[in-house]
């Protein structure tokens, strides 16, 4: 048995009839989990549907000795969500691992990116997440175990012509963090993946070649796969945090803040703040908040110094 076994654990990977979500599923399956390959099967852009890839990826599986089953619910709606972690205990009995992967993309930018655009890529990527990640909390709650992993996207350090896409990606950050705190009283682990792949969203033809192209980066799915694994292990060392993978290469990404400026002289004025703006902006002394009382410790510690008596200390 290999060191990282998902032997007796059920896994749900959500959008897994393509792309990353197939690596996921694939590689959590050949691990030994018994694996529910959920996937709606339509375009990139989230129209239509097919119950062809969901499918197709369980045969992938079964072949290979595997255990999978299809479930083609739509991550967007609460019923959706529902079905879809009701697959696993139906057919598996429980659920261990939550894979939101599913994802849409209808590249826009302003001024066309409109309401629907927003809503849109809100209703997969942020809703479908909280809708499956909330069906299977009192499963994770009984058992007093889960992993979950989000996927967030380095589009939200900024995307020109992707705006809705990038807000729905910050948006998982949020979920996942406070998430992360509702979930430690309960051996529940929560983290986020931003993976870099070749995939027909990332630039890639619409199925994944198994080889590389000449010329051009090697951006398979496969290189992701690992790091989301090692996440949804019984050994995951970690919960609230932001990984990135892609081309071979494994990164941490986090929230920090600077230490800034201090107005300790009456009621700061603009000019304080223009003044003092290479301070607000100075990198050095950093920190990396776990979450909003952690940061808010950090942001008011001048106001409570060492050894006087107060709430915050
Ligand atoms: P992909 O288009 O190959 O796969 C996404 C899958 O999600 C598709 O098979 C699609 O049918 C499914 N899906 C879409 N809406 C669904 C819904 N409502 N319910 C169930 N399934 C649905 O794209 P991919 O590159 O494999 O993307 C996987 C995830 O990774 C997405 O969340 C994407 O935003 C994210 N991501 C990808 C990259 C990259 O480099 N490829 C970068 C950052 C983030």
């Amino acid at each position: 048995m290999s060191e990282f076994s998902f032997e007796g654990r059920v896994a749900v990977v959500t959008g897994a009839g393509r792309g990353l979500g197939r690596a996921y599923a694939r590689l959590l399956a050949e691990r030994g989990a018994q694996v529910v390959v959920n996937d709606l099967g339509g375009s990139m852009e989230g129209d239509g549907a097919d119950e062809g890839p969901a499918q197709k990826v369980v045969g992938e599986i079964t072949a290979a000795g595997g255990t999978a089953v299809a479930d083609t619910h739509d991550v967007a709606t609460p019923e959706g969500g529902a079905a879809i972690v009701g697959a696993a205990v139906e057919h598996f009995g429980r659920i261990d691992v939550l894979v939101n992967n599913a994802g849409i993309i209808r590249w826009a930018g302003l001024p066309e990116a409109d309401a629907d655009n927003l809503e849109r890529h809100l209703a997969v990527h942020l809703t479908g997440s909280f809708n499956t990640l909330r069906a299977a909390w009192p499963h994770f709650v009984g058992q007093r175990y889960g992993r979950v992993v989000l996927t967030t996207s380095s589009g939200m350090f900024g995307l020109p012509d992707n705006l809705g896409y990038a807000a729905a990606k910050a948006g998982t950050v949020g979920l996942a963090r406070s998430a992360k705190l509702a979930g430690e009283p309960h051996g529940i682990k929560v983290n986020l993946i931003a993976p870099a792949a070749m995939t027909r969203m990332g630039g890639g033809p619409e199925e994944e070649p198994a080889e590389p192209a000449a010329g051009g980066p090697y951006m398979p799915s496969d290189a992701v796969a690992p790091m989301v694994a090692y996440l949804a292990h019984e050994d995951c060392p970690v919960s609230g945090e932001i990984y990135t993978a892609g081309a071979g290469r494994f990164a941490r990404l986090f929230l920090a803040s600077t230490p800034g400026y201090v107005h300790r002289d009456g009621s700061a004025a603009v000019e304080d703040v223009a003044k003092n703006w290479e301070a607000i902006n100075d990198e050095t002394g950093y920190y990396v908040p776990s979450d909003l009382m952690a940061w808010s410790g950090a942001f008011l510690r001048h106001q409570f110094p060492p050894g006087t008596d107060t709430a915050a200390s």
